[in-house]
Parts: structure tokens; C-alpha cells; sequence
């Protein structure tokens, strides 16, 4: 690393021109920028933002009567100067600032940061450590290239480890995600489970972990009886500690976790990434120059910060010609969860009702360990636009109540008696939010046709989980056969040349996304955009310029499927 003091500050001249964050933001009250989804910005240079002394200085309009608030305990606050209608602020104060105090026209969204700023370079950048990012950091890195890993949370494996979704669902399945199962098996951390009926009138699924059942009979889900469904259920800790030693096995994998990435620079043409900026936990900036990055945030804060075009909520059918869309579009979101674990409790006392009266849907789907954990997906809790409208931290607080309120529901159900709650997800569980216009976009039409009648040549990753919309105004329709997902579903549009997207939010539309969306499935596109990535830096061409067939042959995704 080479520790560069001040040179993260940008001049004046940059600031009218860098990233203009998202005019989306402001078009959705930018409640959803807030400091735990990654970003921090700055007032606009029409707003008279300078740097003076070593630290940033944006003055207020004085016509404006808005203000910075919302300090977080932990960060020194922003001091106001009345007289001079100034804000003082460091880099340490600015993840606080919530855009809703900021004027409703403001569009120059961006980071600036007092200090020092370490420098890596390296081959390949990924951007968040969820199923997708995993698989796109240890194939790259399993090719040979210098890969630096980014993620924002202590614990790798995103929605999974950290929602508590730690279940993998019938379906295909890469090599990787075998190695990952059999690692974490090996460590007491995973098995396979079967259903069983629960005594209840509620819709509930119960899966719990059972001797007997092979690796082999959880990759499919098309065309077999519901009672025939195998899933993966994992312990998180055990995903965390099994990735990082394969991560860490290659010797090739510089991992920052707690590490929060925030902007994103560009060469002045923007057809390339030049580097990423990320703030670690203690405060330290750190910029990454990689010769590709791949964007595996699941909201695809990266595609966002370079200014992708991005899909949200549902597509009308004049976008992709979809048989089950609807003829306008709307931005109704798949529902966000709010997970939570349970142990035995031998004193079988019931714990009390929240004081709040706290609706939320009687249902849910339990997930049972053999040490007698459960995970509960209490399903649609909160509508997905609450994401865009009320922003995380809000979301993150209502469930909480909802999950305890729910939680008292369920333990008057006979199988959930004798057991205490142990914990809620420190993570909300994000079904869908923005999507990114890729070079194809996987649609219906694909899920409907399947393998046998996709035209596909870049076919990388297979899947067969039905169309899942939850609370969302959809309902569960089964996909018939496996069907595969192109590589140009990776490939932003535009002209960028060293840019992938490998997550939730890549190139899929709202019905696909809706099947796609599952951790195997994401393990599955990363490893794809992992290898894609060593190639590109490797031969030094844009990652639209690899052998896809020398990609698509290695990863040989159509011959997975079991039939
Ligand atoms: C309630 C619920 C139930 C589900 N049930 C199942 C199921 O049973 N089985 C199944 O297979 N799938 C299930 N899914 C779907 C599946 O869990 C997700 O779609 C999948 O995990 C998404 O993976 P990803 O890699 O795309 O994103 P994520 O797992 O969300 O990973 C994104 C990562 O990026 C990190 N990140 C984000 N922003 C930044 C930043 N600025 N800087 C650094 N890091 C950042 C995040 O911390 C996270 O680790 C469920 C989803 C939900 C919400």
C-alpha cells in the first residue's frame, strides 16, 4: 500500500463534474442512501463546497431551510457556523448525513474525505461478499488473478449468513457450491432436510435436517413432486469459515470486510473503471484500482454509482414482451423479511406480546438444524417499496417489532413450544430492488422456453426454481424445465469495458429475477463473472471481448442440470 495524505481530495473543478450519484435518489426522496447501504455525498459546487485547511467546508444556501442532522453515536457531528451559514464537516461525519434533509433538487451526490487514502491495485475488484460475490472472488482468484474483496459486513455470505436465509433451495447448483456444502459438512454446519406437516392452519413449510438423503437429490426442483424437495440448509457461521479458508487457500485474496464501498472513478470517456473508493470500519479510505471490477452488492450500488441504467419494481409488457406482465409497469417490489432464529427452552413459557399493536402476515417458512436452531422466514412482512420510501434503517427498525410480534404468534403453534427466541437478523431480507439494463436481459419468454428452446451460445448458469413473487401481487408458478442464463446478462449496456454485474439485481427482469434470485444460482453467475474476469485481465481485452465459448465449455452450466 502506498498511503497517499490529501490526495483524495477532488479540486473544485472535479466536483461539478463527478459522479452524479443518482438522479433515481432524488426521484425516491434518496431515503435509501443511507450510511449501512454504503455511500456518503456532498453538497453540490453550486452550493459552495470548498476545502479549506485540510477539511471540507460546504456552505449553506442561506435560502434554504434545510440542514444536516441525524449524527449517529460514534461520529463526531458536523459543526454549524449561524453566521457564516457553514457546514464543517470530515469524512467521518458525512456516512451520517441522510439525503432527506438535503434539498429535494439535489443531484451532485458524492464522496469527499479528509485524509489519508491507501492504495491497492490489483487484477480484479469484487464488490460485496454475498453467494454471488463469493463465487466471483474464489473463481478468479482459483484462475490465477489478484483479486481484492470487498464487503461491508463482518460476517461473508450477504443475504444468507447475515439475513438468516441460510438455506439453499432445490435447484441446480456449481461445482463450488458442492465444495462448499461438503466443506461445511464436514464441519457439522450443513446437511440435507425434507419437509413435515405442522399442526396449524397457517400456510407454513418445515424443513428439518435428516440423516439419508444424498447432496445430488437437492439439485432440482422442475418437474418432481413437492414432497420429493431436498434443500440445503447451512449454519452461517460455519459458510463464513468455510469460505474464508478457500478464499484465503488460493493466495491470491485480499478481503476487506467491514469495508464499505461509496464511489466509484472513471476515465474521462466513462467507458472504463478506473477505481473504487471504501471506507473501512475504523475510518480508514481506501481506493482500489483493478483492471475489472465486478458489482456483487445485490442492490448494485456500483452499477449505480457509474450511472447504469437500472430497472425497478414491475416491468410493463411493452419492455420485454413478457405473456404474464402486465400492461403498465409499477414500482411494486417483492417483500422484504425480517428472519430470526430460534432454540429449546426447556421451561416452555411463552414470552409476552409486544406492547405495539404490530400487524404482520400469519404465516411462515421454519428451517430446522439438528442441534434443535431453527431459522424463521416470517415471509412477506414489509411491502418492497418501503425500501425506497421510508429507507433502510426504518425498514430495519419496524421489523424488529414485527419480527417479535410474530414470533409470539408462532410459539403457540404445539411444534414451537419449548422454544425461546435466540436472535433476529442483524440484515433485512431484500428479495428485489433496482436491476441493471445488461446487454440481454434474461425475461419469461427465456423461463417459458427452457434449455431445449433457448437460442442462447453464452449460456453460464442454469436454474429452475418457479416465478416466487411475494407480497408483490404475483403468486408461485412453476417453471416446467431448467432454462439458462446468458453472459450478456453480466454485461452492463453502455460501453464499459471492465465492468460485471454478478448478483440479485444483474440482468434479469422482474418475473425472471423473481426464479433466478436463489444463492445457487448466484454462486453460479459470480463463479461465471470470476472466470470471465481473470480471462479479461489476463489477456488484457474488455470483457466483452473473451472467448465465450472458451468460458461457456468450461463452465459447461447446460450439463448440470440432472435429467
Ligand atoms: C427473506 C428471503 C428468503 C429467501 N429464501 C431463500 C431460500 O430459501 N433459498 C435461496 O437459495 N434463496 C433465498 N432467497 C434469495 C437469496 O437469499 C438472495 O437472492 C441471494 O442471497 C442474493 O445473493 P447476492 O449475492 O445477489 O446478494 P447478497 O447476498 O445480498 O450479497 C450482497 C453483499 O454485498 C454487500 N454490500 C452491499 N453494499 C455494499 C457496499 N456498498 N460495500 C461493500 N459491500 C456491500 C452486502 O453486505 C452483501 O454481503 C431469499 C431471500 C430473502 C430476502
Amino acid at each position: 500500500m502506498n498511503p497517499r495524505p490529501l490526495e483524495f481530495l477532488p479540486s473544485l473543478a472535479r466536483l461539478a463534474t463527478v459522479a452524479v450519484f443518482c438522479a433515481l435518489c432524488a426521484a425516491t426522496n434518496g431515503a435509501e442512501n443511507l450510511p449501512r447501504e454504503g455511500m456518503a455525498l456532498r453538497l453540490s459546487a453550486d452550493q459552495g463546497v470548498e476545502i479549506r485547511d485540510g477539511r471540507v467546508v460546504g456552505r449553506r444556501d442561506r435560502s434554504a431551510t434545510h440542514h444536516i442532522a441525524e449524527v449517529p453515536a460514534g461520529f463526531a457531528g458536523p459543526s454549524v457556523d449561524a453566521t457564516q451559514s457553514a457546514l464543517h464537516f470530515t469524512h467521518k461525519t458525512l456516512p451520517s448525513i441522510n439525503l432527506q434533509v438535503l434539498p429535494a433538487d439535489a443531484r451532485e451526490i458524492t464522496i469527499l474525505g479528509v485524509g489519508q487514502v491507501d492504495e491497492i491495485e490489483t487484477d480484479v475488484c469484487v464488490v460485496g461478499a454475498g453467494s454471488a460475490g463469493i463465487g466471483a472472488a474464489v473463481a478468479a482468484a482459483r484462475r490465477g488473478a489478484r483479486v481484492v474483496l470487498i464487503e461491508r459486513e463482518a460476517r461473508l455470505g450477504g443475504t444468507g449468513t447475515n439475513a438468516y436465509v441460510a438455506n439453499w433451495e432445490p435447484g441446480p447448483g456449481c461445482s463450488l457450491a458442492e465444495e462448499i456444502y461438503l466443506r461445511m459438512k464436514a464441519d457439522g454446519g450443513a446437511g440435507v432436510a425434507t419437509g413435515y406437516p405442522v399442526q396449524t392452519k397457517a400456510p407454513m413449510g418445515y424443513i428439518l435436517v435428516t440423516d439419508g438423503f444424498p447432496y445430488e437429490a437437492t439439485l432440482r426442483r422442475a418437474g418432481i413432486p413437492g414432497s420429493e424437495y431436498r434443500r440445503v440448509p447451512y449454519k452461517p457461521e460455519a459458510f463464513d469459515r468455510v469460505v474464508r479458508d478457500m478464499l484465503d487457500e488460493t493466495g491470491k485474496v485480499t478481503l476487506l470486510d467491514r469495508t464499505t464501498f461509496f464511489q466509484a472513478e472513471t476515465n474521462p470517456e466513462k467507458t472504463r473503471v478506473e477505481s473504487v473508493l471504501a471506507e473501512a470500519s475504523g475510518g480508514r479510505l481506501i481506493r482500489i484500482r483493478a483492471k475489472v471490477f465486478i458489482d456483487s452488492t445485490g442492490c448494485v450500488w456500483l452499477c449505480r454509482a457509474l450511472g447504469c441504467e437500472v430497472m425497478l419494481g414491475v416491468d410493463p409488457r411493452s419492455r420485454f414482451d413478457e405473456p404474464s406482465a402486465p400492461e403498465q409497469g409499477s414500482l411494486q417490489l417483492n417483500a422484504i423479511s425480517r428472519c430470526y432464529l430460534i432454540r429449546p427452552n426447556k421451561t416452555r413459557e411463552h414470552e409476552p406480546a409486544p406492547e405495539a399493536d404490530v400487524r404482520f402476515p400469519k404465516c411462515a417458512f421454519v428451517t430446522g438444524w439438528k442441534d434443535g436452531l431453527q431459522a424463521v422466514n416470517p415471509m412477506p412482512m414489509l411491502p418492497g417499496r418501503a425500501l425506497i420510501d421510508h429507507g433502510y434503517d426504518e425498514c430495519l427498525r419496524c421489523s424488529e417489532q414485527m419480527a417479535r410480534a410474530h414470533w409470539h404468534w408462532l410459539q403457540q403453534i404445539p411444534e414451537f413450544q419449548g422454544y425461546e427466541l435466540a436472535e433476529i437478523a442483524p440484515m433485512l431480507g431484500i428479495r428485489e430492488s433496482y436491476r441493471v439494463v445488461t446487454r440481454y436481459v434474461l425475461n419469461e419468454n427465456d423461463l417459458l422456453a427452457g434449455l431445449p428452446g433457448q437460442k442462447h451460445d453464452d449460456i453460464i448458469a442454469v436454474a429452475d426454481h418457479p416465478c416466487d413473487i411475494h407480497g408483490a401481487g404475483g403468486q408461485l408458478s412453476e417453471v416446467k424445465t431448467a432454462y439458462g442464463i446468458p453472459y450478456r446478462c453480466l454485461l452492463p449496456a453502455g460501453s464499459w469495458s471492465n465492468l460485471l454485474v454478478a448478483c440479485r439485481g444483474a440482468g434479469f427482469s422482474k418475473i425472471a429475477a423473481s426464479s433466478c434470485r436463489l444463492q445457487r444460482t448466484m454462486l453460479q453467475i459470480g463463479h461465471a463473472a470470476g472466470i470471465a474476469a481473470a480471462m479479461a485481465s489476463q489477456r488484457n481485452v474488455p470483457v466483452d471481448r473473451i472467448e465465450v465459448r472458451a468460458l461457456v465449455e468450461d463452465l459447461d452450466a447446460r450439463s448440470r442440470y440432472p435429467y
